[in-house]
C-alpha cells in the first residue's frame, strides 16, 4: 500500500470537497500553535469559514492572519495481513492549504458565503436572518499554496 502525491488542482479540490471538516492551524504572538476543527465551504481557490465574533482564534488572527488548513477524507482502516501490525494503514486523501485570513464585513457577501458553507453540507436552500448574518464572523482564506497526498493506495508509480 502506497502513498501518492496529488499534483492536479482538480484532484486536490476533490479531496477538499470530500472532507467533512478542516483543521485550521494558526500561531499566536508568542509562537505557540493553536489548531481548531471547523466546518467550511470551498469555492474557486478560497476556503470559507465562520465563527463567533470573539474568541481566542479571532484574537490570534487579528495579530497574525497566516493559517495552514488541513483536510482529510473519511479514513478507511486497511491491512495487508491482519496479524501484522506494520501492514495496517489508513486509506485516505489529505490536503494542506496555506493562506491568510481576511474577515468579510459586507452583509451581502457574508450571506453569499454562508450559502457556500451550507452547500458543502446540504443541497437545501437556506435563508439567513439579519441577526444571524450580523452576529457571525466570516473568514476568507485565498489559498496561496496547496499540496495533497493519497495514502494507502495500491498503484504503480507510488512514492513510498
Ligand atoms: C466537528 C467540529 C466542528 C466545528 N466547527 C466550527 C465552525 O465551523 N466554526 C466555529 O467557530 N467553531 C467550530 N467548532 C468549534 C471550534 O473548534 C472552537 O472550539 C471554536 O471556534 C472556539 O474557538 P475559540 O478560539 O474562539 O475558543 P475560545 O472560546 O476562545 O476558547 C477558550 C479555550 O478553550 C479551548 N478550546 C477552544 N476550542 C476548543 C476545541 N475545539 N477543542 C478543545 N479545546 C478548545 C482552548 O484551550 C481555548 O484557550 C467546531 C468544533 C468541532 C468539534
Amino acid at each position: 500500500m502506497k502513498t501518492f502525491s496529488v499534483e492536479e488542482k482538480e484532484n486536490i479540490e476533490k479531496i477538499i470537497n470530500s472532507s467533512k471538516l478542516c483543521y485550521v492551524g494558526m500561531v499566536d504572538d508568542k509562537g505557540s500553535p493553536y489548531v481548531l476543527p471547523m466546518t467550511f465551504g470551498y469555492n474557486e481557490g478560497v476556503v470559507y469559514l465562520h465563527s463567533a465574533q470573539e474568541g481566542k482564534a479571532i484574537r490570534i488572527l487579528c495579530k497574525n492572519p497566516k493559517v495552514c488548513i488541513a483536510f482529510c477524507t473519511d479514513p478507511e482502516l486497511i491491512w495487508q495481513h491482519p496479524d501484522v501490525a506494520c501492514s495496517y494503514r489508513m486509506r485516505a486523501g489529505s490536503a494542506l492549504c496555506e493562506g491568510e485570513v481576511v474577515f468579510e464585513e459586507d452583509f451581502v457577501e457574508k450571506e453569499k458565503i454562508l450559502h457556500i458553507i451550507m452547500r458543502h453540507y446540504s443541497n437545501k436552500t437556506f435563508t439567513f436572518s439579519v441577526p444571524a448574518v450580523n452576529n457571525v464572523k466570516i473568514w476568507k482564506v485565498e489559498i496561496k499554496s496547496m499540496s495533497a497526498k493519497e495514502f494507502g493506495v495500491m498503484r504503480p508509480g507510488s512514492i513510498t
